[in-house]
């Protein structure tokens, strides 16, 4: 599985980048994990809007789901050139959530995942877990079989996460705030809560991600490394994941 980072901003892009956005890859199936603002533009330097085949989102807030629409704009303007397969699914939770219906037009289809059962797209399993988080959300456990990561998207710590990240290879942990703040009224965790759930977790590798616009992002990695024996990086575009055991 090559994963590879699009967009690791929290809340909204600075100039030339994207709020969250994940490109993960296996034997020339490619899906895209939540598509935040800027993700569109700068996902095309990657991969081709009709190399997408499916996208899944964790949550329905604007960094993760803005850039749909002109997704669905690009695929529209393929289907009438005659250069799209089909449909694309999207897929988002199956929980009643009214925004799920922006996921129909006329070249995307909107595809409801169960929660609570694992979802086969391609290559991949995904499993999810219910977040703490203001809006419904859902972290993900993503494994070929050879690796497995987990993205826990938008989320106040709490303990059952250290148990659904369990020795993954890479655990990609929302980082909004700094050491010593909280995170848990808006639904977001500190780099040492991350920390703390890696090496609880025993994961391989921790990016920080869902970045803040505030302090000195260098000091997330340190403050994570204080409780993490492990590798610590800030998700940035193009940082990628491709290990094989
Ligand atoms: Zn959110
Ligand atoms: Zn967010």
């Amino acid at each position: 599985m090559k994963w590879t980072t699009i967009g690791a901003w929290g809340v909204y892009p600075k100039a030339e980048s994207a709020t969250s956005c994940y490109l993960v890859e296996k034997d020339g199936f490619s899906v895209v994990i939540d598509m935040g603002s800027g993700a569109l533009s700068r996902l095309q330097q990657y991969i081709t809007v009709n190399e997408i085949d499916a996208i899944v989102i964790s949550h329905f807030h604007h960094d993760h789901v803005a850039d749909i629409g002109p997704f669905q704009y690009a695929c529209l303007v393929n289907e009438q050139l005659g250069t799209l397969n089909g449909p694309v699914p999207i897929y988002a939770a199956a929980d009643g959530d009214t925004d799920f219906d922006m996921l129909d037009h006329v070249a995307t289809a909107g595809r409801g995942y169960d929660p609570n059962k694992p979802l086969h797209l391609g290559p991949f399993t995904f499993k999810f877990m219910k977040t703490k988080h203001p809006k419904t959300c859902y972290a993900m456990r993503v494994t070929d079989d050879e690796t497995t990561v987990v993205y826990t998207a938008d989320t106040a710590f709490f303990p059952e996460l250290t148990g659904f990240t369990k020795d993954v290879d890479l655990l990609i942990a929302e980082s909004s705030f700094y050491d010593g703040m909280d995170g848990s009224g808006p639904g977001h965790m500190t780099s040492t809560e991350c920390g703390r759930i890696a090496e609880d977790a025993g994961v391989g590798k921790l990016w920080l991600t869902h970045l803040p616009h505030f302090g000195h992002l260098a000091d997330l990695v340190s403050e994570a490394k204080t409780v993490y024996n492990g590798e610590v990086e800030l998700a940035r575009e193009g940082l990628c994941f491709n290990l094989r055991r």
